[in-house]
This record gives structure tokens, sequence and C-alpha cells, in this order.
């Protein structure tokens, strides 16, 4: 079943244009992998699929939430509610962690279940316990950030995306920030969540990973979806322009 499914999505910052006309869907329980050279705009999908940023044009569509960015309500209350249904089906994690550094590990995966979607703290602590035993981190409830590795930090901030039930998950370059040692247990935990058949959309230049772990290949350029397919896009591309960035990747 067909879960993501973006159309014609256009971005510009200023006279610069990112995006133009990305289309590719995502089927339920698969990990999609967006690869491709620096300022192709994989973040800018990312962050278009979450409305981080407001896509100039397309549409989008995860599961039943859907927004037509040429045909937003004029309704100010009615487009902010389309929006915020539309972003409450993904949840991110970025390349830095982005954790609240004065709330623990715990506290960190409450804040949103709890003050946003408004979940009874009990139910949502016994989840938030759970989600942080998933990632390897049970015992280190109560650590705050700056007591965790990098690695620790971030797998963090998997779990807390996680926290808010999303129906995708949306990694921008994961472990990019990580010393090299650290990179293999956050791999390791994103391995484990596509083995358990969560959706994600993962944008990595960890090749070998991306190999591991692909269902589907996005490879952008230029601000479109240059070649699609299966994980033999990253051994047996079909595009030149594919083969000349892994053979620089690689
Ligand atoms: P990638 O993830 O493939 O490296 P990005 O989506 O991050 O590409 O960025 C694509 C281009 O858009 C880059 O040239 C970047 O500088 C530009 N860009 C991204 N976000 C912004 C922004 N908020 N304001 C201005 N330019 C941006």
């Amino acid at each position: 079943m067909t879960l993501v499914e973006a159309h014609g999505i256009t971005k510009s910052f200023g006279d610069q244009t990112v995006l133009r006309g990305v289309d590719f869907t995502a089927e339920r329980g698969t990990a999609t992998v967006l690869l491709g050279p620096s300022g192709s705009g994989k973040t800018t999908i990312l962050r278009s699929l979450n409305v981080l940023e407001t896509p100039d044009a397309g549409r989008v569509r995860i599961g039943d939430a859907a927004v037509d960015f040429d045909d937003l309500p004029r309704d100010k209350a009615a487009r902010r509610r389309q929006i915020a249904a539309l972003r409450a089906c993904s949840g991110m994690v970025f390349q830095s962690h982005h954790l609240f550094p004065h709330k623990t590990a715990l506290g960190n995966l409450l804040e949103g279940p709890v003050q946003v979607q408004g979940r009874p703290v009990d139910e949502a602590t016994a989840d938030a316990r759970q989600l942080l035993e998933r990632v390897g981190l049970a015992g280190r409830e109560d650590a705050y950030p700056s007591q965790l590795s990098g690695g620790q930090q971030q797998r963090v901030g998997i779990a807390r995306a996680l926290a808010l039930k999303p129906e995708v998950l949306l990694l921008d370059e994961p472990t990019s920030a990580l010393d090299p040692e650290l990179v293999g247990e956050v791999l390791a935990v994103v391995r484990d969540l596509a083995a358990d058949g969560w959706t994600m959309l993962i944008v990595t230049h960890e090749v070998r990973f991306a190999r591991d772990v692909a269902d589907q290949v996005l490879f952008l350029d230029g601000g479109v979806v240059a070649e699609r397919g299966g994980a033999e896009v990253l051994t047996d591309p079909r595009e030149e322009r594919t083969r000349r960035f892994l053979s620089r990747v690689l």
C-alpha cells in the first residue's frame, strides 16, 4: 500500500530553484534512501514532507493526510489544520539531534506526546521507556544529553521522533555529525527499525548501509529524481550521472 506520495514538488529560495518537480511514492513498511550530490535538494524534500518548508507547488500525501500546495485553503485556520494534520504523519530525525539540553532523555521523549499531543503522562512515560529500550538506552532514562555520547544522543533523537507515533520516519543524514566510531551504533538502530517494518525515508551518504536497508533508492540531481529503483540502483545504476556520483562516494 502506498503510504507516501509526492507529486510535482517545487521549491525556490530567493532566485535559487532547489526542487523542480519532485515525484515519488513510498510503500508502507519500506525504507527509501535518498542519495545525490550535496545541494541536490534531499534535505529540502524531507523538510517539505514534514512542512518545515512550504513547497511553492505540488502535492504531498501521507496516509490520509494530504496537502495540495497549488490549492491551499484560503481560510487561514483551515490551512493551518490541513498542514498540521500532514505534519503529524511524519517524525523527523535531524543531522544533529536538537535535544532539549535541560531535559533528561525521558523528558525529551515526553515533551511532544504530553505537551503537543496531550497524551496522559503515565501512558506516554511507559511508551517512552519502551522506546529508549528499543534504541539500546535502557537505564539511561535520567541522563541529560551532555552526559550521553553523540551516538547515544542521536539514538534519543530517533526515539523522540518515534514517540510521536508517526506513520513515517524521516532521517536527514542521521550519522553525518558523529565521530566515525559512533556511526555504527546509530545505523544498527535504523537497520533494526527497518527490519521491524517502519516506513522510513533516509538521506545518507553511507552507501554500504543504504545497500543493506534500501527497498527503494531515489537519486536526486538538479532538483529532480534523476533515477528511481530498488537497491540495484546502488550497484548497477542505469543513469550515467548516478554512476558518476557513486564512483565518487564509494
Ligand atoms: P542536500 O540535502 O541535497 O544537500 P538541500 O536540500 O540541503 O540539499 O539544499 C539544496 C539547496 O537549497 C542548497 O543550495 C541550499 O543552500 C539551499 N537551501 C536550503 N535551505 C535553504 C534556506 N532555508 N534558505 C536558503 N537556501 C536554502
